[in-house]
């Protein structure tokens, strides 16, 4: 079976494979950057970023070079900015030791910080063209479905039979394409709430569509919603109101971005503590200016704003008074968090 599904994949791949900028290369290192970028997130938000990193920072040398200020401005707005910050730290790993070139070897990329199974398999097929296989959302479901696997999705007995497969079609010729070929049907024809067998080389191989329960596989795993979280932040301008105080640091829900000052609570009070603890003295108005809401993986946060007048900024690595123009923009030099683009478009609304 195995060889009848790699064919037919192989030739799918030859035949439909969607134009990307990833793939016109085999670069490990750009390999590196997209796949990292498409954990997540979506192609065509990718596809807005990626080139522009890779101009940006066009080789493993210059991304260890730049500051982490540089690379979380580049990624801004992409989110999930651990992403960044563990590429990064891998590619100046990899400058270090490897001499800047990311290793063919899959054991020693596995070891690099940021690079799980996943990823080592995507850039060891992709860019090496070896056997290593790759499992993600979409090449689960797909496997999930031509195996007919009933157990959920997430548990460990399921995980494992996934690789498993996914290595048994990975030994074979051209890895790379046969895993882009498993992502690419995931990611269209085998799609979640509607998959077009009638149109999939699969279909003659694929137990799910042979027992017509395409639709029921794969088993979702337990999701547990977002648990919703009361922050204040703070916008504390200055005479002019032209500039605003940034912390950095403050929750390592943002990592290295700047933010305005903000930690959990719901009232004026936390508000003032906030800035207490910050060493920040400013006169704070006690009636919020607004409220907003902001999702992450695991938490919805409802943020009520507050303004204040700044008297003085202590001198310290993790505040800065910066101007305010420009900063809501995605495209500034600082690494300003998503959240704080949005506050910061509401302080200068009212
Ligand atoms: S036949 Fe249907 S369910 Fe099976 S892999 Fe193809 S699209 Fe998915």
């Amino acid at each position: 079976m195995p060889k009848a599904l790699r064919a037919a994949l192989l030739r799918f791949y030859d035949e439909h494979a969607r134009d990307l900028p990833w793939r016109r290369t085999r670069d490990p290192y750009a390999i590196w950057v997209s796949e990292i970028m498409l954990q997540q997130t979506r192609v065509d938000t990718v596809r807005r970023y990626y080139d522009r990193f890779l101009e940006r920072f066009p080789t493993t040398t210059a991304l260890a070079r730049a500051s982490e200020d540089q690379v979380l401005s580049a990624w801004s707005g992409l989110g999930y900015y651990r992403r960044a910050r563990l590429l990064h730290a891998g590619v100046r790993e990899v400058v270090a030791s490897y001499g800047g070139q990311v290793p063919a070897d899959a054991q020693a990329r596995r070891k690099l910080p940021g690079i799980g199974r996943y990823t080592a398999g995507a850039i060891g097929s992709i860019a090496f063209d070896r056997p290593e296989p790759i499992v993600d959302g979409n090449v689960a479901r797909v496997l999930c479905r031509v195996h007919a696997i009933e157990s959920p999705l997430g548990r460990a007995d399921t995980e494992a039979l996934l690789w498993q497969h996914a290595g048994e079609l990975a030994k074979g010729p051209r890895p790379g394409a046969l895993n882009q070929a498993l992502m690419e049907l995931g990611a269209t024809l085998c799609s979640k709430r509607s998959p077009r067998c009638e149109q999939c080389p699969l279909q003659r191989s694929c137990l799910a569509h042979a027992q017509g329960r395409a639709q029921e596989l794969p088993v979702p795993r337990k999701k547990t919603p977002p648990k919703a979280v009361q922050w204040v932040a703070v916008a504390v301008l200055d005479d002019t109101r032209q500039s605003v105080v940034l912390s950095r640091g403050q929750s390592a829900l943002f990592g290295g971005l700047w933010n305005l000052p903000m930690r959990e609570g719901s009232d004026a009070d936390a508000a003032k503590q906030l800035l207490t603890e910050l060493g920040v003295a400013a006169r704070l108005s006690r009636q919020p200016l607004g409220r907003l809401e902001h999702l992450l993986t695991h938490r919805r946060l409802q943020v009520t704003l507050f303004g204040a007048k700044l008297s003085q900024l202590p001198t310290l690595p993790t505040l800065r008074l910066l101007p305010a123009s420009g900063l809501a923009d995605a495209r500034t030099q600082v690494g300003v968090s998503t959240l704080t683009r949005k506050a910061l478009a509401q302080v200068f609304r009212t």
